[in-house]
């Protein structure tokens, strides 16, 4: 696949904001500064497209972007994890994503990223763990690898595998927001996920 074209179409806090019409949607999840707005950035070739902000926890809107003028929508969801959000706040977000992965029928598959670096978190493999369990056609993304050397992120890819631990169905992609590494193999999954 070749992304010519990526427009915002609309921010959302709940079902009656999500827009209206029936294209494929592929979403977007992760803890919060993971490196979602990045990378969806890089995939489309839009540097300003997801806002990236040192800021984690401020994206706290369910964000969709029109591809390639109506082939399907990217669906950027809040990042979760972030610990200096108050409790009810952090539940009003986990609604909002969950109510979004439950009920959205043109859903055709999710991305989740993970910190290369780092061992997944217990909200990441909760949210693992609920994608399997829906039967959401899933890939795993392990962002930020351009900041591990080969021997690491061997090692790190490991760890991430055992612990999540990943289905034998799920593609794990490393992927780098600088060196654009993982967005050939990404962009070849959505397709998938597209037509499937
Ligand atoms: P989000 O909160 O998940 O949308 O994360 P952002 O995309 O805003 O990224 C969070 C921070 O990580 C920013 O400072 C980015 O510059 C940095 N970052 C994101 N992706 C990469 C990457 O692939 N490599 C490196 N070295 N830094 C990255």
């Amino acid at each position: 696949m070749k992304i010519v074209a990526a427009e915002f179409v609309t921010s959302a806090v709940n079902p009656g904001g999500y827009p209206p019409g029936n294209l494929p949607e592929v979403a977007f999840v992760g803890r919060s500064n993971v490196g979602k707005s990045s990378l969806i950035n890089k995939v489309v070739n839009r540097k300003g497209l997801a806002k990236t902000s040192s800021t984690p926890g401020r994206t706290q809107l369910i964000n969709f972007f029109n591809i390639n003028n109506d082939q399907f929508l990217m669906v950027d969801l809040p990042g979760y994890g972030y610990a200096k959000v108050p409790t009810d706040v952090r539940i009003k977000w986990g609604k909002m994503i969950e109510g979004y992965l439950k009920e959205r029928e043109c859903l055709k598959g999710v991305v989740l990223l993970i910190d290369s670096r780092h061992t997944p978190t217990a909200q990441d493999k909760q949210m693992y763990e609920w994608l399997q369990y829906y039967h959401v056609p899933t890939v795993v993304v392990a962002t930020k690898v351009d900041k591990l050397s080969n021997n690491q992120w061997a090692k790190q890819q490991a760890v991430i595998k055992k612990s999540l631990p990943l289905s034998k169905e799920h593609q794990l992609i490393s992927f780098s927001a600088e060196t654009g590494r993982g967005k050939e193999k990404l962009l070849k999954v959505l397709d998938e996920f597209i037509h499937k």
